[in-house]
């Protein structure tokens, strides 16, 4: 069984020699336990914060623990009644090829996610789920309203904008880069998409968005958010559910202390502002997530990108680069046979 385990805690940005890929005999099986094959790893920017002991929502790994993470996998035997041998599962299950876990940990993949496994990673799983209720729940869109998130071509902000699409509203991505921003507009449908690497992004935000923001689903933070703020409407929403930017920064960033611009913008245009733990605080409205997805998707109604990765030993590489916003989609990480 390859594993591969957090071998000391990153100084900004991860290395590789944060990661150490190890051997280790087949876990056995305790009562009401699995022994799962993972055939797909999912890599998500959350892994960063968990390398870091810096205090957090979530328990940091240890050093030399195996590395955190969601994967789908195939059964390979079942202390358990209701699992069988090749069923197909979803779990926080770890870098590794095999994991031995607690049946009530465990998730059967269903509906179109049984046609396309991986997927119960990103629009089906917990990315697709992270949009829905941090857009539907906290954002509160309106028809006509202007939605505005970044990230526009990564699970969770493909999604938003999908998702605020269907509700009637106008999408405007933010994105590293022309060719993600074409991507967002052809492929996923967003009215318009600004790169923030443009000097003049600012500018470009605010000839997109002429009417103001209405909604603005953080995922980024950091110089996205400056471009932002001034643009948020009266009684704008802003769901936080990621600063993406921030997560390899070794505490605050240098310079003026804008916070009362901050504080006072929220007073002044009366914002609503609230950050989400997506299982934490919206775990128990999973189902109507799945039911709602499942039909947009049976519909043709959600497109999605993946950015797949072939081999275990690519794991910690690929999370550098999904940091770096070197991904283009949804990373999956292919460590076994379908
Ligand atoms: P993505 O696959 O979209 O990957 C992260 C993307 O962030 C990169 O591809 C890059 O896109 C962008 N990015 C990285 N650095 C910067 C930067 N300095 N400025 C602007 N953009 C940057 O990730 P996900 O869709 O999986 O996650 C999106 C956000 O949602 C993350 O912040 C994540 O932590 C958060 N999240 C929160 C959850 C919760 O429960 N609160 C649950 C799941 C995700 P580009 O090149 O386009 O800039």
């Amino acid at each position: 069984n390859r594993r591969i385990v957090l071998a000391s805690r990153p100084k900004g940005a991860p290395v590789a020699a944060n990661f150490r890929l190890e051997e280790q005999p087949l876990p056995s099986l305790a009562a009401g336990q699995l022994l799962l094959r993972t055939v797909y790893l999912s890599l998500d920017p959350y892994m960063r914060g968990r390398m870091s002991d810096a205090p957090s929502y979530a328990a940091p790994v240890a050093i030399d623990q195996v590395m955190t993470g969601g994967a789908v996998s195939r059964v390979v035997a079942s202390n358990d009644k209701n699992f069988k041998a090749g069923d197909w599962v979803v779990a926080s299950s770890g870098w590794q090829d095999y994991a031995a876990i607690d049946a009530t940990l465990v998730r059967k993949l269903e509906g179109a996610a049984l046609k396309h496994p991986s997927l119960a990673l990103g629009v089906l799983g917990m990315p697709g789920f992270t949009a829905y209720m941090g857009l539907l729940d906290i954002g509160q869109p309106q028809a006509g309203e202007t939605v505005v998130v970044a990230a526009a071509t990564g699970p969770v902000g493909s999604l938003v904008g999908q998702i605020a699409k269907l509700q009637g509203c106008k999408v405007v991505g933010i994105a590293g880069g022309a060719e993600k921003c074409r991507y967002a507009v052809e492929h996923f449908g967003f009215d318009h998409c600004v790169d923030h690497r443009d000097p003049a992004l600012a500018q470009r935000l605010q000839e997109a968005c002429p009417q103001g923001i209405d909604v603005y689903f953080e995922n980024v933070g950091g110089a996205v958010f400056d471009a932002v703020l001034p643009l948020l409407n009266t009684k704008a929403r802003v769901p936080v559910c990621g600063l993406v930017s921030q997560y390899n920064a070794e505490g605050l960033p240098q310079g003026q202390d804008r916070l009362m611009l901050l504080t006072s913008t929220i007073l002044r245009k009366r914002l609503r502002v609230q950050g989400f733990i997506i299982f934490d605080d919206y775990g128990h409205r999973y189902g109507e997530f799945a039911k709602q997805m499942g039909e947009w998707f049976s519909a043709d109604k959600i497109k999605f990108r993946e950015h797949r990765i072939q081999g275990l030993e690519n794991a910690p590489q690929s999370l550098i680069e999904l940091l770096e916003g070197k991904n283009f989609g949804k990373v999956v990480v292919q460590i076994g046979e379908e």
